[in-house]
């Protein structure tokens, strides 16, 4: 992927949401609660924090919470295609990425997800999110995000609205 300049508010964002993702697979360990409990258990305590605002966690969580969404609406397909999408070769670096340590982190989580997300979600440009592949809606060209990302335009079409593979 072609390495643009890097502008501070993006990286912040991606750090915040690989760190939410982090944070709420620990909790998620922890104890029973729901993916939605630890997501905002841990948007809570990292904007308590106050290396990052409440409304910064609470924007970056929607983005993390709707990944899961879309992951669990591809379910039916393969779980194991999704979770290798989300650590492309990185696993042995030790570089699992949030996603996939939220994948990971309980066997329940896959299905509690899926039973909610039924509907096809677009991703818009600005928004952040985990590995895979977005489709332009407008044009059908395809952007291959092997790291966790802040969504640039279309780089054919300069479209803003993507559907989700992986
Ligand atoms: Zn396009």
């Amino acid at each position: 992927m072609s390495e643009e300049k890097p502008n501070p508010e993006q990286n912040e964002d991606v750090h915040l949401y690989q760190k939410l993702a982090d944070r709420a697979a620990e909790i998620l360990q922890e104890g029973r609660k729901t993916i939605d409990e630890a997501l905002k258990k841990a948007g809570d305590e990292i904007s308590a924090g106050g290396e990052f605002t409440r409304e910064q966690a609470e924007k970056i969580s929607a983005y993390l919470r709707r990944d899961l969404n879309e992951v669990g609406r591809k379910l039916k397909q393969t779980r194991d295609t999704v979770i290798n999408a989300a650590e492309p070769h990185r696993l042995a670096a030790g570089m699992q990425s949030g996603l996939a340590k939220l994948l990971h982190t309980a066997a329940d989580v896959l299905s509690e997800v899926a039973s909610r997300s039924e509907k096809v979600i677009e991703f818009h440009t600005g928004e952040v999110t985990s590995p895979g592949t977005l489709t332009c809606k407008a044009c059908g060209k395809e952007m291959s995000l092997k790291a966790t990302v802040r969504i640039p335009p279309c780089p054919s079409c300069h479209k803003t609205v993507f559907r989700k593979s992986y």
